[in-house]
């Protein structure tokens, strides 16, 4: 609360910083505001008619003091405003409308991002979003914004890279292109991160419980929720699991470094092994091209889900890197839960969890002290879509708590 103490009565963080205490306080009365926030009665009392006004917060009734003047509760207009949060993978988009208390009230997937060039996507986006409103019945005046969830940062040139196939996507500037285009905010974070936001909030995870989320698409990610917030690191590049070294004398990877787990363990190197297995490769209908990666580790990943010896032995070998890089991971961090989510773990997510959880509680440092939880995210819900809504309405909420650092 030191935060607000500093803050004029007047500023709009104050009055961002007051609806996010309305909101995690569930009901609360003026005078509580007052005593969380340390401003005076008549500063709550204007920010709490300016946000009345603006139909954000409503008065639900009296409270039942034992005795003096009743007292009106206040609590958020849930429906007053919404967010729509969008994963964005070469396989499929998840869309997520989420409300202003952080529930989803729409969703809606369809085609990945595909072989289309990045003008093209731009356009079937906004008219998607256009749909969604319309279906929902939300006029866009009550959306704040639009949060996106794609792969992790291009360090260069701050553009992301949303897809292996087509190299447009490589330097394409997807947030000020969508954000014309649509006409409302746009925020964006790398997907690991999102997840673990998402995770946060269907978890229903104390905000003192720090944990990781495991995204694994076409490469991986590690987000990480510490203190109730997303950590993020010097330039927002936090938990590039996914170039940990697991083999010193491993293959070289495209980033300049050897035996990462990228290179050992993504879906990428589990098909090229499957490649060399022709009974397998043809049994399965592999590919092996870049542009049908996600098909051919489907194949692989449900096969192996089905009991296939051999599409079995390379998912575990995947399986026990990913372990191996956890199990550092825990020991460094000192968690108790890991969460593994995202496409990648959609068909053989068990048998992950499976060798994860071995491998963590038999060699994690804490053992004696507490155990670890290692679980599959709900599949039927997209924790990165979840969490980049819930981005897009933090932004709108508590700009105050500056959660994208300036790059
Ligand atoms: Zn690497």
């Amino acid at each position: 609360m030191s935060s607000v103490r500093r803050l004029g009565p007047s500023s709009e963080n104050t009055r961002s910083a007051i609806l996010d205490m309305i909101r995690s306080s569930g009901t609360v009365s003026r005078i509580e505001l007052a005593e969380m926030s340390g401003l005076t009665a008549t500063s709550i009392t204007r920010i709490v008619k300016s946000l009345i006004e603006d139909n954000l917060v409503v008065e639900t009734g009296f409270g039942d003091p034992t005795g003096g003047k009743r007292r009106s509760i206040l609590e958020l207009n849930p429906q007053a405003r919404f967010a729509v949060g969008l994963a964005l993978d070469d396989a499929r988009l998840t869309y997520v409308v989420a409300n202003l208390g952080g529930n989803v009230v729409g969703q809606l997937v369809s085609a990945g991002l595909g072989q289309k060039t990045p003008s093209i996507e731009i356009v079937r986006i906004a008219e998607e979003l256009k749909q969604l409103f319309t279906q929902l019945d939300i006029p866009v005046s009550h959306v704040v914004g639009v949060g996106l969830a794609g792969a992790g940062l291009d360090l260069g040139a701050g553009a992301e890279r949303l897809s292996v196939t087509a190299d447009e996507w490589d330097s394409f500037a997807i947030q000020e292109a969508l954000e014309s285009r649509i006409g409302l905010p746009v925020v964006r974070d790398n997907d690991a991160a999102c997840a673990a936001l998402g995770q946060f909030w269907v978890g229903r995870i104390p905000a003192t419980q720090d944990f990781a989320t495991l995204y694994m698409s076409n490469g991986f990610g590690l987000g990480l929720m510490v203190g109730g917030g997303v950590s993020r690191g010097a330039s927002s590049n936090v938990g590039e699991i996914g170039h940990m070294v697991v083999d010193i004398n491993g293959p070289d990877c495209w980033c300049g470094s050897r035996g990462c787990l990228e290179a050992v363990a993504a879906p990428r190197a589990i098909v090229a092994k499957a490649m060399r297995n022709r009974g397998l490769s043809t049994e399965l209908d592999l590919h092996g091209g870049d542009n049908k990666l996600r098909h051919d580790y489907n194949a692989i990943a449900r096969a192996a889900a089905s009991g296939e010896p051999r599409a079995t032995a390379l998912i575990e070998q995947s399986a026990q890197f990913v372990a191996a890089a956890i199990l550092s991971v825990v020991n460094v961090l000192d968690l108790d839960r890991v969460y593994l989510a995202g496409p990648g773990f959609a068909d053989a997510g068990a048998i992950y969890v499976r060798l994860i959880r071995d491998l963590v509680s038999r060699l994690a440092r804490t053992r004696s002290v507490h155990g670890v939880a290692v679980e599959l995210s709900d599949p039927g819900l997209d924790p990165a879509a979840l969490g980049a809504a819930t981005l897009a309405l933090q932004h709108t909420l508590i700009p105050h708590k500056r959660f994208e650092r300036q790059r």
